[in-house]
């Protein structure tokens, strides 16, 4: 087994001395944290025996802090300072937010710029902050079971997180008073709980299945790096779609109306959750509702029908494996491991759906839900310079190249993407012009060959160079990635010695679908055949949309619309009909989005009006 092994700086490799490592798993929905005792790693619990943390921290007016499962309580009753999924706004501007799918359901700010703030009875904080009260929690509990303070701790971020988004959860554990050794993803993470860096090489594949998010990422280990080939998903599919399918499912049978009465909701969505986590183990469960005093509602709900209703969702995922996978370019009987991680791998019909697209089985044996924490403890052990005999540091790899402006509006690449960090690497530039005393240095990432195509990360100036003849000057540029990620730019005048450099901290990140468009734009160029994947893509995806639409048209049209309303939706519908043949991926990209825009009042009101319909045919959720 050959790997790559890199001892820190500063790293104790003393014998005797045992330092405290914690990995945390700092999850949407759930957060936990682990630790290596006396050789194994496992989750560690607080007083109530309890190991998973809600990611959901609420702030009262008298400047009180509530984390976890206490905080949750409060969800109905103080929803604007009781904030959950604070995950999705890391390292995101204001002008992201605003397009982040499902509006958040919180007050913020009025600001342009700078780092989103959320309005609390407490004040403003921002999803930093919040991040950090979870993480001191963590950080709390862990001390308390193992005696003492942390040394440090790895934290683990999704695979797709951007420089900002890692920026921002390496900023939080700061404010939570954490030594982060590293940042970790998550996938990474689960495939060394399963030991799988000690194996010699091997495609794996991490199906990681939470709350609110779905994530599919392929691995490809050689030589101890883990290099992530493709990553995919839906930041708006989990487990808490599945709890509103079954609390749709509940109404529809009872004909109870809660479109006045978010408290009554709000108690199906946690019975439908109960129900769903029995199902799991049971073959059917009894829902009971009491509203009001007297009437009592018993709904028996079988697995079968359970996984009846959450069917769609399950195949989406693994239309997203597929189509991972094709990314990667790797079949799917080349998979070596399939991983299953996230609470609502606990699925059996999810894990069944799993195993039959693998064509073989799922390691089981690591709690889904704690396999990520233990993975990253594991890795803070070794960190922490515990573990004698071979250390091994385990690399990620960048996702996206990087690069330098240079003439001609073009990008020198510095360092390739894939390369294993931590790296550095360094070029020669020179003067342009005779007599030129100062350079601009234009860093940017990206595939593509021209400056517009790639993402600008930063902008810094050497001045102070000699006057010399155009091209007599060296200039090095050092780009130097540590490792979780992050990147520092210098330049030097090697006769002058003058410098100068800068460390690339955006104030606002990428999101994903920008990382994948950047990505899929670069391969675009590379091949043709990309193009007509894309578009063959989008015209499936306009014909899936069209049939849906007409036949909830054709049942609810009339019912449920204007006429205006009928029209505008029309309009829409013959829009999408008119381009989805044409050879413009992004046109009909674009019309798809107007049509499910269009018709949002009307899936609405089909669903306020009709639960019934739309379990029957599955047929909403086509349009969200
Ligand atoms: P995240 O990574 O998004 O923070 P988790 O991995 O902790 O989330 O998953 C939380 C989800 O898992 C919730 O939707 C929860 O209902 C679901 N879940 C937990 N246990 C079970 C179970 N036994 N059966 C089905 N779903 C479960
Ligand atoms: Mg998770």
């Amino acid at each position: 087994m050959a790997l790559l092994q890199i001892s820190e700086p500063g790293q104790s490799t003393s014998p005797h001395e045992h330092r405290l490592a914690a990995g945390i798993d700092l999850g949407t929905t759930n957060s936990l944290v682990a630790s290596v005792r006396s050789g194994v790693a496992d989750t560690l619990d607080d007083a109530e025996g309890m190991d998973i943390l809600p990611s959901v921290v609420r702030y009262t007016d008298h400047g009180e802090v509530m984390v976890g499962a206490k905080a949750l309580g409060y969800a109905t009753q103080d929803p604007l300072n009781t904030l959950a999924s604070v995950k999705r706004m890391m390292g995101r501007s204001a002008s992201d937010l605003a397009t982040l799918e499902g509006h958040l359901p919180y007050r913020f700010a009025d600001q342009d710029s700078g780092v989103p703030q959320i309005l609390t009875a407490a004040g403003p904080v921002t999803s930093m902050e919040v991040s950090a009260e979870i993480l001191k929690t963590l950080r709390a509990r862990a001390e308390d079971c193992l005696g003492g303070e942390l040394a440090g701790a790895v934290i683990t971020v999704p695979a797709y997180f951007d420089d900002a988004q890692r920026q921002a959860t390496k900023d939080a554990a700061r404010l939570a008073g954490l030594n982060v050794f590293r940042l970790l993803n998550e996938p990474t993470a689960a495939a060394v709980a399963y030991g799988l860096d000690h194996q010699a090489q091997g495609v794996t594949v991490v199906y990681d299945l939470g709350g609110g998010t779905f994530d599919v990422s392929v691995l490809a280990l050689t030589r101890g790096v883990f290099e992530v080939l493709a990553t995919g998903g839906d930041t708006a599919l989990g487990g808490d779609d599945f709890d509103r399918q079954v609390a749709a499912w509940v109404l529809d049978q009872t004909g109870l109306d809660v479109q006045d009465d978010p408290q009554l909701l709000r108690k199906i969505l946690a019975e439908a959750r109960k129900a769903k986590e029995v199902l799991s183990l049971e073959s059917e469960t009894v829902i009971r509702l009491e509203h009001g005093t007297e009437i009592r509602e018993e709904i028996r709900l079988t697995r079968e029908g359970f996984e009846h209703l959450i069917g769609p969702y399950v195949r989406k995922t693994i239309a997203w494996c597929r189509k991972t996978l094709r990314e990667a370019e790797v079949e799917p009987s080349k998979v070596e491991h399939i991983i299953l991680v996230g609470g609502s791998t606990r699925i059996p019909h999810v894990r069944r759906e799993v195993q039959e697209f693998f064509g073989r089985p799922p390691l089981s044996g690591i709690d889904p839900d704690k396999v990520v924490a233990i993975g990253a403890a594991q890795q803070a052990d070794v960190l922490a310079g515990n573990v004698s005999g071979e250390s091994v540091l385990l690399l990620d790899v960048l996702p996206l190249s990087l690069g330098v402006e240079t003439m001609g509006n073009l990008v020198s690449r510095i360092i390739e993407r894939n390369t294993p960090i931590p790296v550095s690497r360094a070029q020669e530039f020179t003067t342009f012009k005779d007599g030129q005393t100062a350079m601009r240095i234009h860093v940017l990432q990206g595939e593509r060959e021209k400056v517009e195509d790639c993402r600008s990360l930063a902008t810094f100036d050497l001045t102070g160079i000699p006057p010399m003849v155009a091209g007599a000057a060296h200039i090095k540029v050092t780009f130097q990635v540590d490792a979780d990620g992050l990147l520092s730019v210098r330049a030097q005048e090697k006769t002058s010695g003058v410098s100068a450099s800068v460390e690339v901290k955006p104030s606002y990140g990428l999101t994903d679908t920008e990382i994948e468009t950047m990505l899929r734009d670069s391969f675009e160029h590379a091949e043709q055949d990309m193009h007509a994947k894309n578009l063959a893509e989008r015209q499936v995806e306009a014909r899936r949309v069209l049939e849906a639409l007409r036949a909830a048209l054709e049942k609810d049209g009339q019912a449920l619309l204007s006429g205006d309303e009928r029209e505008s939706i029309m309009r829409a519908q013959s829009e999408l009909e008119a381009v989805s043949e044409a050879d413009d991926p992004e046109r009909i990209k674009q019309a798809i989005g107007s049509l499910e825009r269009a018709s949002e009042t009307f899936v609405a009101r089909r669903m306020n009006q009709s639960v019934r319909r739309v379990m029957r045919g599955h047929r909403v959720e086509e349009f969200e």
